[in-house]
Order: C-alpha cells, then structure tokens, then sequence
C-alpha cells in the first residue's frame, strides 16, 4: 500500500465486481448501455437496475463520468466514466483519459464518498498504451488529492498480473512514502 497526502493508494490483482469500495468505476462507452471487458462484468454482476438506471441518464461524453447504483455487487455505486479509444496519440487522447479519472473523483466527493476502485481504464478493447494510461491515472488520482479533500482510499484493480507488476513498477517511482 501507499500513502499520498494522507490517502491510501493500493494496487490489486483481480475482479472488480468483487471489491467492496463506496464506489467502482466502469470503464463504459458512450451509450452507458453495457459492452465487452470490465463494462460487460459489472452489467453482469450488478444485475438489471444498472442498466435501468443507464438508460435514464441517456449516455456519457468521453471523459465525463456518470454514477448508478452498483446492484447485486458489494460495493454501493457504480461510477461509469468514459475513456478515449486510442489511435495515434495526437486527438487528445491523454487528456480525455485524465479527465474520465479526474472527473471520476469529483463526482465520488461530490456524493461525499471515501473509496474507490478504479479499472486500467481504455486500455483494453480501447487499446490506449498501458505505461502512459498508468501514469495519467496515477497523476490524475495525486492531482486531485493535491486539490480537493475527502477521499480516503484509491484503489487500481488490475485484471492481469503484467498490469499489476506495471502499476507496482510506476508507483514505487512516484510515491515516496511507501507503507509494508
Ligand atoms: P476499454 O474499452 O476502456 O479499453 P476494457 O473493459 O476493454 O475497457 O478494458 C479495460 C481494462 O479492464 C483492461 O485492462 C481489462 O483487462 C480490464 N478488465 C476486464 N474485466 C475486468 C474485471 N472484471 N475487473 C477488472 N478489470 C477488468
């Protein structure tokens, strides 16, 4: 684990929808309304109030973020934000991709919740680079903490060990104060 600012930072290796958290975020598309990857697991997991609630917000800009209850799963909601699908880097892409964690995050403290689980947003089916998706995530998540209070736990949940070992990687080379 790891502390920036007093904010518990720590990486797993798993299953979102099993993480107990205040919030889970979705790696979504712009419709809201369910995919393949991470999204199709929540939908799965979470059962049909998800989707109920996705269709009444009626779609998400890329690099927005959107919440809904998390159904069946242990955690309480669901924030779905939208990541940029990859082409050559030059269309904005890291931006948006900052944006979707930043606006995560506000959204999370804007219902006065604690914790969080994040996904490795746009790096699957989205294909965005996973090193520079890692460093935009991590700085997205120690900006926030620099400018706004109330969280108190972020967590990367990563679905393969090779994503784990690059977050550990980035992590242990951005944050200094390192716990066990
Ligand atoms: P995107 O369309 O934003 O690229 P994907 O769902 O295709 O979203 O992939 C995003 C990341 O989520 C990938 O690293 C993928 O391995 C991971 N992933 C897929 N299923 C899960 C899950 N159940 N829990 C956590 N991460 C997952």
């Amino acid at each position: 684990m790891y502390k920036y600012r007093g904010v518990n930072i720590s990486i797993v290796e798993g299953d979102i929808t099993k993480i107990e958290s205040d919030a889970i975020v979705n790696a979504a598309n712009n419709t809201l309304l369910g995919g393949g990857g991470v999204d199709g697991a929540i939908h799965r997991a979470g059962g049909p109030m998800i989707l109920e609630q996705c269709k009444r917000i009626g779609g998400c800009p890329t690099g927005e973020a959107r919440i809904t209850t998390a159904g069946n799963m242990p955690s309480k909601y669901v924030i779905h934000t939208v990541g940029p699908i990859y082409k050559d880097g030059k269309q904005g892409e890291s931006e948006l991709l900052y944006r979707a964690y930043y606006n995560s995050l506000k959204l999370l403290a804007e219902y006065n919740l604690k914790t969080i689980a994040f996904p490795s947003i746009s790096t699957g089916v989205y294909a965005y680079p996973k090193q520079e998706a890692c460093h935009i995530a991590v700085k997205a998540v120690m900006d926030f903490v620099d400018n706004e209070a109330g969280i108190e736990r972020v967590m990367f949940v990563l679905f393969s060990k090779d994503d784990y070992l690059l977050y550990k990687d980035i992590l242990d080379g951005t944050i200094c104060n390192k716990l066990d």
